[in-house]
Parts: C-alpha cells; structure tokens; sequence
C-alpha cells in the first residue's frame, strides 16, 4: 500500500467500460483494477470522469468560518459553545430559501485552546466561529471582494453583543474561509456540506456509490449514500471496501 500525499488526480482513464486508472496532474498514468473516488461527487463527475452528465441537486447551505488567533480569554465558555439568535425560524428563511446573510445570527464558536492550550501561544487562544451562510447556487454573492472583510467584522460586532467583551480588540490573527474557498477546494455550490439531506436525495434516493457504467468506479464521501458529517462518511467507506469485495453488490 502506498500513500501519495499532496497528488492530485485530473482525470480517471477509462476503456471497455471499465476504469484503468487514474492520471495525476503532473501527467503521471497510475495504473488500478479499483478508483475509488472521493471528491465531492458532482466534482467527480464533471471534473474526472468521461460521463459529465450529472442529476441536478439541490446543495446543503455553506458557511463562514473564521478562524482566530487572539490575546483574549473567556473563562466562562466551554469548548464549544452554540449562540442562537431570537429569530430561529426567520434565519433558515434566510439562508435556505431567500439566499440572504442571517440578520440575526446563530453562531458556533469554539475555543479549542481551551482544551489544550498548546494550540496557542502560552497566555494566547484559538477561536474558530462558524456562520451558515447560502450556498453559491441560492446566492453567488462576490466573496473575495470586501464582503468577507465586512461580514467577519459583523460577526466580531454579533459576538461582542453576545457577551465576548473585547473580542475584536483580542484579535491578532483572523482568516476568513467563504463559500468561494469551499469552491476553490472542489466541493459543489460552494458549500462543504454537499448535497442537502432532502426527502430525495436521502437514504436510496441519495447519488449511489456505484458509477452507472463504469463497474470498478466507487464513490465516497458525503457526496453519496449515506451522507454529509464524519461519521455517515466513515460508513461511505465502509460501503465502498463492501463494494469492492462484492460482499455488498
Ligand atoms: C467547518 C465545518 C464543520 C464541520 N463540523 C462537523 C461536525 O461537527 N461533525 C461532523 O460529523 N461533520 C462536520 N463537518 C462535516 C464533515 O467534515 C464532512 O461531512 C466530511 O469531512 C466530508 O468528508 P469527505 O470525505 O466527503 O470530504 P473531505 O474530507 O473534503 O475529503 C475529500 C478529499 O479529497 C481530496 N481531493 C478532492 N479532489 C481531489 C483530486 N482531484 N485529486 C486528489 N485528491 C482530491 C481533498 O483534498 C480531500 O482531502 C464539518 C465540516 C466543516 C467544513
């Protein structure tokens, strides 16, 4: 078994209805009886394989996280830490159907040199707060512009309101991740979380993790069946060794 770190696959080559391996982008043919795909599926499709056409999905809503490197502390928070805003129902409104920023905010914030300061320099902590925000496809608003600088000091204003005194004047690093770094990564409408967990893209109706021709080509990932988060991607893996064994065909 060998590990090749850092490589990235431009294209799965293909002949006779089968995969024969995959081409690197520096141009190198690795020969494989089995591609295991794990891009996000939609990506796979287009960007790898010879079939582009693909079912049109409906995407899961993305998110800001930024991540902060700060001189201020907070005894009284836990290591993550949940923040809803009044307006529960109005912020999915937002988000999921009208393609709007949250007017009021529910946020996660985690503080994980709270849990092990050596995360951070000594006396010095690490926050990473994380704002749901629509997906490309419901607003493909211009991220690298301003707007990423404007929303993370809207955000520094939200948390101070909510009880993190002094946040903004803590900060000595702050990088902001945006739906269109997501999508620079590879991943669908921008949004990190994949396909949405709708009544028909879930469970069988889920894209499957078998390729519709191509019998060696398995996907995983929560891209495909069952679905998004770790531990559900952990049991894509299960399927796809399964899969490949054909002790689940
Ligand atoms: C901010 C955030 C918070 C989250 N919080 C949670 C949580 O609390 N609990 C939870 O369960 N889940 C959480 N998730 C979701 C969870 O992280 C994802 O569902 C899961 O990691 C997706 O796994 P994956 O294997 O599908 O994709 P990834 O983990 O993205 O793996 C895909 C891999 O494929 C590689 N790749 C892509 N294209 C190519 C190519 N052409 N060539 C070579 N390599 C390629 C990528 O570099 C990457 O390493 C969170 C996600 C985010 C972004």
């Amino acid at each position: 078994m060998q590990f090749r770190y850092g490589t990235t696959v431009t294209r799965v080559e293909t002949a006779h209805g089968r995969a024969t391996g995959v081409v690197t982008a520096d141009g190198e043919f690795v020969p494989a009886d089995v591609v295991v795909l794990n891009p996000d599926l939609p990506v796979a499709y287009q960007e790898l394989l010879p079939e582009r056409r693909q079912r049109r999905l409906t995407y899961s809503p993305s998110c800001v996280v930024l991540h902060v490197g700060s001189t201020q502390g907070y005894g009284k928070i836990a290591h993550h830490n949940i923040h809803f805003g009044r307006s529960w129902k109005g912020t999915f409104d937002e988000v999921i159907r009208r393609g709007e920023l949250m007017t009021d905010p529910s946020l996660l914030v985690t503080n994980p040199s709270r849990t092990d300061p050596s995360v951070a320099p000594a006396g010095k902590h690490t926050y990473y707060v994380l704002a749901p925000v629509p997906n490309l496809d419901r607003a493909p608003f211009d991220w690298p512009g301003d707007l990423t600088d404007r929303y993370a000091q809207q955000l520094v204003g939200t948390l101070e309101e909510r009880g993190y005194v002094g946040f903004g004047d803590g900060v000595e690093v702050l990088r902001a991740v945006t739906p269109a770094d997501w999508a620079a990564q590879g991943m669908a409408a921008g949004t990190p979380f994949a396909a949405a967990h709708t009544f028909l893209q879930t469970g069988p109706f889920r894209p499957s993790n078998l390729h519709r021709t191509l019998g060696n080509v398995v996907f995983v990932g929560s891209g495909t069946q069952p679905g998004v988060g770790v531990p559900m991607v952990l049991i894509s893996g299960k399927l796809a060794a399964a899969r490949i064994t054909g002790e689940h065909r």
